[in-house]
């Protein structure tokens, strides 16, 4: 029990950093002298340090505002339960595949996608579920709160699309479609570009996989159930009109002038 104690304390000064630096024989202060109580301790072999926590395993990202902030095109309830279940339990999939791969531990999530198509199933939808989440929150904001679309931004839609409603109707239509469970993306091409697509699962168009339009997502709309289903059942079109009061233009502008440096 009191080793137990003693590995908590040790573990706690080693998040803190209070360890790093300290000088045992300069050091002054309850902490120092603790310090070094543990360092003579661990030096004796009476204990042994606890094993820091793995530096570059995958994080669940906070949401950028409240659960309930996106109300009422997003209901609270909805919100908690995509990120705090949904998006949580593909962040510790992936985690749990980094035995399996190894490299995991140090890959950029972006990265990853490049070259999913090594990779097996499990990672394939972790990883695409936690990319796909970590993205689908920063291009939503409450409404009133997300901007519009820069001019540089109109003019390429524009250009695709001929005017921002028919890029929104055409990715209405791409969203309402996706048989089973997807998503809908505005995506920047390699030849830069704008396109609509959609993809099954939790593939994204960062992923090297036959069958995916492939580009830079800097828009993206869940249509899984799960993103819509207790406010608003069945009625999956009616999820993707109301979803427009809550898009974030200014994450979208940036995504979008990113792509072009
Ligand atoms: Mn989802």
């Amino acid at each position: 029990m009191l080793s137990r104690w003693i590995k908590d304390v040790s573990w706690l000064f080693c998040r803190t950093g209070l360890r790093r630096g300290h000088r045992p024989w300069g050091g002054v202060g309850r902490g120092s002298w603790l310090s070094l109580l543990l360092s003579v301790l661990m030096g004796f072999g009476i204990l042994q340090a606890a094993p820091m926590q793995a530096a570059a395993e995958f994080n669940l990202p906070p949401l950028p505002y409240s659960a309930n902030a996106l109300e009422p095109a997003v209901d609270g309830s909805t919100m908690k339960i995509h990120h705090d279940l949904h998006h949580s339990a593909y962040v510790a999939n992936l985690n749990a595949q980094i035995p399996t791969f190894p490299e995991l531990a140090s890959a950029d999530l972006t990265t990853l996608q490049g070259s999913i198509s090594k990779y097996s199933a499990a990672v394939r939808n972790n990883a695409g579920g936690h990319y796909n989440h970590s993205l689908f929150w920063t291009v939503m904001a409450p409404a009133g709160k997300g901007g519009q679309p820069s001019a540089d931004l109109v003019k390429a839609i524009k250009l695709a699309f001929g005017s921002q409603q028919a890029m929104q109707q055409q990715f209405n239509q791409a969203a309402a479609s996706r048989f089973g469970s997807g998503w809908a993306w505005l995506i920047v091409k390699p030849d830069g570009a704008l396109a609509i697509t959609s993809t099954p699962n939790q593939d994204n168009p960062l992923m090297d996989l036959p069958d995916i339009e492939r580009g830079t997502p800097i828009l993206a709309l869940d249509v899984w159930e799960h993103a819509y289903y207790l406010n608003y059942q069945n009625r999956r079109p009616e999820y993707i009109n109301t979803w427009w009061n809550v898009v974030n233009w200014k994450d979208v502008n940036s995504r979008y002038m990113a792509t072009r440096n």
